[in-house]
């Protein structure tokens, strides 16, 4: 179809100045591309109301009927304009603050009109501010249609005169187009076995629905498309590199595994721990690249395991790498490794960004030579000047602060690519997990060490601090160290810093006999680091903080988190600030800290961080109420969260079954090649091309 391609500025009602706007504000150039801009919402014209049907929240309705009579009310700038319209058996009250002139020329008594709104309750009444007003022989053809598309816009798009309905009057000119029949993207076969809705009536429908049954329809095959080639996507890669790249060879458990398992290991493993490190010495001996997530809540043990697969890489003569987030959790992970290494015999070096050159040249040198078995560090780890020997296992901590892209890169780092342990910090729902990393096998911890006591969360207001000043008090008395975190954001920073640094003053004035530190992103990484250390090593008692201490960071010691303004945390921030504490065999507490006026969903998410501790199951909740977008690092994920239509939240289920589908059809046909899919494999070249970051993942 020649249309398809076809640039918009040669549509009726587009020009090449609204045309740039919409490549520029929706990555629309095409026709093709227009109709996939689908509306977010719809108001049903098809149906008329009778006034006594109208009820609180009700949206946009239209009822049929006679202007009574019309009252101008007030004078000068107060004066509005209320007209009593009725149904022929009820009245509502329909009310002007403009243009009232303009009404009282336009609109009769007596005259059967439609009129259009949405109803608001007043003074113990509904009525209709500014309502829509058509002869009912005059309703426009697309509200004959029924239900009434409405498309997002951007504010510049709003000033350049595309508005939703300047959008919807576009949509309206290129029906015709889509009435004669667009070729579908998906093979008749997939039609037939999901009872999908063609192509061309999805298209149709979902613009201008017939009905709310078409327009269900027309979702579910969107929806269902979008999934599936996510999925192709991801996968065939997966299995691309399954195919292509052959995975470095550790079949052996030797010397050093042994020597730490016997003589060093400072507990006993969890039945989930070795349940793990099997799975991984299965993958890392199978032949295959290994490609693994591997889930925990936190405290759960993850380092441990991460270490021990490092040591059998060094027992096949590979080297190994961990790589966080930030400088203190490398140094952090560095101090913990040290301590398991101890006369093991392994060398171990840490690098970051605040190493200094000399060091630098000579961890170069001895990571070429092969002399150094371990890195810990940073992104640092990932610049091209880091050469290894022999590298054989590469540990993410805390992955959600590092892309796909990332990721890829450090498969590039041997000529053949070392195996990844991919470790997250807060367990990711499943949906997210198959889609964010659809393209890794996961591993779960989901046992915690033994002897841990639940932390106990309790969501106190602000009236309380005295309460809990007394309660600080004690804990310290008792040897105990205490952590306060202050949110930092952006947009706020100033704000947030003085309120941090204020908390710091107060805290050292409220507890003369402690000593406090504090550590925010704005200090210098020496004084991070000196702080950091001076709490870590009990020298200070009250560690005031922003999220910087988010991530991994382990003073078992620690038993109470105080966390300062709750409200402003989502709730997976809320689960990993709390998972600070609860590392030792004492009881430990967590304060969530709020004013008292709360949005209702605040509230649910302090209820639910008192109920549970379960990651998984706050991870949920955390998806439910705020979609897949807002969630912690999907936006440098490399994959395009900016779903089109279907929703992680809510489509699961369907999500599992293009899944499974794009696996099937893998299976049988991994290059796909045969005639009933090349419409597939076209459709899943073109969108690498065409959607901005699938790119990055091919
Ligand atoms: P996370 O999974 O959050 O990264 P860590 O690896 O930091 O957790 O472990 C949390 C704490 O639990 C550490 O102090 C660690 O030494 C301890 N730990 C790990 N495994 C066990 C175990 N099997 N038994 C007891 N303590 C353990
Ligand atoms: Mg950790």
């Amino acid at each position: 179809m020649q249309l398809a391609h076809l640039d918009i500025k040669f549509l009726p009602g587009v020009g090449p100045k609204k045309a740039d706007l919409l490549a520029k504000e929706l990555n629309v150039r095409s026709v093709d591309d227009l109709v996939r801009h689908y509306p977010y919402k719809y108001i049903d014209r098809s149906r008329f109301y009778y006034l006594h049907e109208i009820s609180e929240n009700m949206p946009f309705i239209q009822v049929k009927g006679q202007i009574l009579r019309f009252d101008k009310i007030g004078t000068g700038r107060g004066q509005r304009l209320s007209a009593i319209f009725s149904d022929g058996k009820d009245t509502i009250e329909l009310i002007w603050f403009q243009g009232i002139k303009f009404v009282l020329e336009k609109y009769k008594t007596g005259i059967t009109y439609v009129i259009f709104g949405k109803p608001s309750f007043f003074n113990g009444k509904f009525n209709i501010a500014h309502p829509e007003i058509d002869l009912p022989a005059q309703l426009p053809p697309v509200e004959k249609l029924g239900m009434q598309p409405f498309y997002n816009t951007t504010e510049k798009m709003k000033s350049g005169f595309l508005n939703s309905k300047a959008i919807q009057k576009i949509m309206l000119g290129v029906l015709p187009y889509l009435q004669s029949g667009v070729s579908d993207t998906l093979p008749a076969y997939v039609l037939k076995k999901y009872a999908l809705m063609n192509l061309t009536d999805a298209l149709i429908n979902i613009h201008f629905p017939k009905n709310a049954h078409a327009l269900n329809k027309a979702r579910q095959r969107l929806k269902f498309e979008e999934l599936f080639y996510i999925q192709l996507n991801i996968l065939q890669q997966t299995k691309w590199r399954e195919q292509n790249l052959r995975g470095l060879m550790m079949k052996k458990v030797g010397h050093f595994f042994n020597t730490f398992y016997r003589n060093y290991l400072p507990f006993e493993l969890t039945g989930a721990q070795k349940r793990v490190l099997k799975e991984i010495h299965t993958d890392v001996a199978s032949g295959k690249q290994m490609n693994r997530l591997l889930q925990g809540d936190v405290g759960s043990g993850k380092t441990l395991v991460a270490f021990m697969a490092i040591l059998i890489a060094i027992d096949n003569g590979y080297q190994g790498c961990i790589m966080a987030p930030t400088e203190i959790l490398a140094n952090q992970h560095f101090n913990t490794l040290k301590e398991f290494i101890r006369d093991l015999g392994v060398n171990i070096s840490l690098l970051t960004g605040s190493t200094r050159p000399k060091e630098r040249e000579r961890i170069h040198t001895a990571l070429q030579s092969g002399e150094l078995h371990i890195l810990v560090g940073t992104h640092a780890l990932i610049e091209d000047v880091v050469q290894f020997k022999n590298l054989g296992l590469v540990v993410i901590d805390e992955q959600h602060r590092f892309g796909v892209e990332q990721r890829s890169k450090l498969w590039k780092k041997n000529t053949q690519p070392p195996h990844v342990l991919v470790m997250t910090a807060t367990p990711i729902p499943r949906t997210l997990a198959m889609t964010l990393y659809g393209d890794l096998s996961v591993s779960v911890i989901d046992e915690l060490p033994p002897g841990r006591k639940p932390i106990q969360t309790y969501h106190y207001y602000e009236n309380k601090r005295q309460a809990l000043n007394g309660f600080i008090y004690k804990q310290i008395q008792a040897g105990r160290q205490v952590y306060v975190v202050y949110p930092l954001i952006e947009e706020s920073e100033k704000m947030d810093l003085q309120n941090v640094t204020e908390g710091f003053e107060y805290f050292r004035d409220c507890f003369p006999d402690s000593k406090v530190s504090m550590v925010h992103g704005k200090l210098k990484t020496a004084e991070k680091d000196h702080q950091m250390q001076l709490f870590v090593s009990g020298k200070t008692q009250i560690m005031v903080a922003t999220t910087v201490i988010e991530v991994g960071v382990n003073v078992p010691n620690a038993s109470v988190m105080i966390i300062e303004n709750a409200e402003r945390f989502g709730l997976s921030q809320l689960h990993q600030l709390r998972g600070r504490v609860g590392r030792g065999a004492e009881q430990s507490y967590c304060i969530l800290l709020t004013g008292f006026k709360l949005a209702t969903e605040t509230r649910k998410r302090m209820e639910i961080l008192t109920r549970t501790n379960d990651g998984f199951e706050i991870a949920e909740a955390d998806l439910q109420l705020r979609g897949p977008g807002d969630l912690e690092g999907t936006q440098q994920s490399g994959i395009p969260f900016e779903l089109k239509i279907a929703n992680l939240a809510q489509d699961g289920k369907m999500l599992e079954i293009a899944r499974n589908f794009a696996i099937e059809i893998l299976n049988d046909d991994p290059t796909l090649e045969k005639p009933d899919n090349v419409i597939l494999a076209s459709q899943l070249k073109k969108l690498k091309t065409n959607v901005i970051n699938w790119g990055i993942i091919s």
